[in-house]
Parts: structure tokens; C-alpha cells; sequence
């Protein structure tokens, strides 16, 4: 198992150095894992001169899976658009086809109080948000910023093809077969053209899951469930745009953006895994972070690369565990509870395993 590891920068460097030592157990307990290290982001532009190097685009390309820490930071926000980290993230995960992005928000029983909602709105919430993510607004052309009728228009291209709906759906009928058999899938039909041709073919795909029980929502709609009513929801499937906007409002049920990973994979299943939050430069540099976000996307690793469940279980609970024993970041800390380090998480979460 080739594992091509890119921290990234700010707090990226810190939370990776945490699921790193995740691996090194499993790698003392018997499992074959080769790690190489290589640049992208802020880091690759100041190594070299570029967010997405073609040496680690090379490296992703050769691995059986990325894992990935954040990018960006205010000192690249004035860089030229193609040079900023954020490009570099893009890019890799178009440059590996990488369509289907998993995000489960997912609350901890002892975390409910971290939440901005009520208790009872949000205990037992266990959603996975199914996102496209290499086509939609984000990529459409054409793009930019130009001058019509002697002012500045932007403008950019929702657009998707038939074949790009109907394998994120694919992927998403999949995973509600092995959860709840609910599927919602979201869009905003009403109004955009786009939406009506993802909401024909999510229900042409729809026919060959019949035990799967699909439902569709709008867009506005679905923001406003998601905090009156999440629990309604087992797995939800929509387009990049959408899908960035309610995985982050879905991340806040959850408590704290620390503590949810995603996955994002391609048709044979390989996968980059990464927390959802970005950078944090505020707290960067300063082993304040909560590694939990990246240690749990190790276990999706397994999981979903690696169809290794029982290493991926194995994960999950000792973060369960670290969790039940009170230990916590700043970010999700709460009266009573025990504060420790980004590296002090990590070495519970070691010995819990
Ligand atoms: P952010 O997710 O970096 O931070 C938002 C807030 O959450 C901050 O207060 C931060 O301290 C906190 N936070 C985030 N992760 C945390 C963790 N693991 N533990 C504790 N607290 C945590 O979002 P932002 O501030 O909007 O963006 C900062 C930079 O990150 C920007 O350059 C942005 O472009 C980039 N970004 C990158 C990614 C990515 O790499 N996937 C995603 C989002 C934003």
C-alpha cells in the first residue's frame, strides 16, 4: 500500500505528523505500508514554483492513495490565480479524476453539547454527504472577469454532462445500499437547467436500486432541513457547488469542523483523504489543532481503498474511545474535559489503539 502523504501548509504539517503515527502502529502491527512525502499547495509554490509540483502529481499518480493535510494561507492570496494553493488542490483532484467526494457528518454522543443546535436536533445524526467534485461551476467554461459595455462582468459555467451525473450517483446509490437506503438527492431544478438534467438522470440511475428510496430536494430547501431537521437525511447526493455549501453546514451539526473527514475517489476506488477544514492560520504553527479530522480519514482509507474494514473499525474506535475518555483539542473542548495538544491527541489515539 503506497501511501502518498502531502501536509500541505499551516496546520496541515501538524495534523498529518498525527495520522502519520496512526500508520507507523499499523505499520508495526504487520501491514505493508510505504509513505513518500511531496509538496502541494503554499508548500509546493515555495519549493517549487508551483501549488500542484509535477513531481508530486507524479507521486499521487504512482500511490495507491493520498492523504492530505489542508492548503492555503494569507501570504499566497495575493499570488496570480493559477499559482494559489487553492488551484493546487483543484487540480489534483481533477488530474486523478477524483469525482466522488464522501463526507459524513457524523455527531459523537459526547460532543452534542459542541454543537450550536439542540441536543435532541442533532444526537444520533450519522449523514453522508455524497459531492461531485471535478465538474459543475467550479470548472465549467468559459470563465472571467472582462470588461462588457464599459464595466467589469464575472461570469463562470454551471454545466454537467449525462455520464458525470450518472457515476457520482452510482456511487452514491452504493453507499446508501450499505447504510440507511435513503438517498436525497439535491439540486435546484426549479430554476436552472443544469439541475433539471442532474435531477432526470439521478432518477433514470434510481431504477436499478429499487430498495433504495430516493427523494430530491432543492437546494434552499435542503440548507434549511439540514438545522431544522438533519436527522431526516441518511445520504444525500448534489453537485460540487451545493455540495461545499452543505457539507460546511453539515460539519457544524457535528460540533466542530475538526472532526470530520472525507474521501475522494475515482471509478477503481482510489482515493485522496483529507479533513474537510482548510489551513486554520490562525492557530497554525502552534499544536493547538485537532488531528481527529485526518486520523479519521485514515480509517476511510481502509475503508474505501484499502477494503480493509476491520483496520478502518480498529481507527474509529480509538477515536471513540479518546472521546469518551474526555480528552480534547481547544475546538471541541468543554468545562470538565481534558485540554491537550494536537500531539497529545494524537498519542491518545496511538495508545487507545
Ligand atoms: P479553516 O477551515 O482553515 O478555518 C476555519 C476556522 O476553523 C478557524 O478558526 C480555524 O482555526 C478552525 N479550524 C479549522 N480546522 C481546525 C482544526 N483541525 N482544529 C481546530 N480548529 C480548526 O478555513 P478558513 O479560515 O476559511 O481558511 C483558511 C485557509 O485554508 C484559506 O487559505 C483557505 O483557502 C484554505 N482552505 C483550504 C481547504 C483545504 O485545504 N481543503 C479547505 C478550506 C479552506
Amino acid at each position: 500500500m503506497k501511501i502518498a502523504v502531502l501536509p500541505g501548509d499551516g496546520i496541515g504539517k501538524e495534523i498529518v505528523a498525527q495520522a502519520v503515527k496512526v500508520l507507523d502502529v499499523l505499520k508495526r502491527d504487520g501491514l505493508k505500508i510505504e509513505m513518500e512525502y511531496a509538496h502541494i499547495g503554499g508548500a509546493g509554490y515555495d519549493a517549487e514554483g508551483d501549488p500542484l509540483p509535477e513531481s508530486t502529481l507524479k507521486l499521487a499518480r504512482a500511490a495507491d492513495a493520498v492523504l492530505l493535510g489542508a492548503v492555503g494561507g494569507p501570504q499566497y492570496d495575493t499570488l496570480d490565480r493559477p499559482l494559489r494553493p487553492e488551484r493546487g488542490l483543484l487540480r489534483i483532484r481533477k488530474e486523478l479524476n477524483l469525482f466522488a467526494n464522501l463526507r459524513p457528518a457524523l455527531l459523537y454522543p459526547e460532543l452534542a453539547s459542541a454543537s450550536t443546535l439542540k441536543p435532541e436536533v442533532v444526537a444520533g445524526l450519522d449523514i453522508m454527504i455524497v459531492r461531485e467534485l471535478t465538474g459543475d461551476v467550479y470548472f465549467g467554461q468559459p470563465r472571467g472577469i472582462e470588461i462588457r459595455n464599459g464595466e467589469r462582468v464575472g461570469f463562470n459555467t454551471m454545466i454537467y454532462s449525462e455520464a458525470e451525473v450518472r457515476r457520482v450517483a452510482h456511487v452514491a446509490f452504493g453507499i446508501a445500499m450499505k447504510r440507511g437506503r435513503k438517498l436525497c438527492s439535491v439540486e435546484k431544478a426549479n430554476v436552472l437547467e443544469c439541475s433539471e438534467l442532474w435531477k432526470e438522470v439521478v432518477a433514470e440511475v434510481a431504477r436499478e436500486y429499487p430498495e433504495v428510496e430516493l427523494s430530491t430536494m432543492y437546494v434552499d430547501n435542503a440548507a434549511m432541513q439540514l438545522v431544522r431537521n438533519p436527522k431526516q437525511f441518511d445520504v444525500i447526493v448534489t453537485g460540487n457547488i451545493f455540495g461545499d455549501i452543505l457539507s460546511d453546514e453539515a460539519s457544524m451539526l457535528s460540533g466542530s469542523i475538526g472532526m470530520l473527514p472525507s474521501a475522494s475517489l475515482d471509478e477503481h476506488n482510489k482515493g485522496m483523504y483529507e479533513p474537510i477544514h482548510g489551513s486554520a492560520p490562525d492557530i497554525a504553527g502552534k499544536d493547538l489543532a485537532n488531528p481527529l479530522a485526518t486520523i479519521l480519514s485514515v480509517a476511510m482509507m481502509y475503508k474505501y481503498t484499502f477494503n480493509d474494514p476491520v483496520t478502518a473499525e480498529r481507527i474509529d474506535n480509538a477515536v471513540k474511545r479518546v472521546i469518551a475518555q474526555g480528552y480534547r483539542t481547544g475546538d471541541i473542548w468543554t468545562e470538565g474535559c481534558r485540554r491537550v495538544s494536537c500531539s497529545e491527541m494524537g498519542d491518545a489515539v496511538i495508545a487507545a489503539m
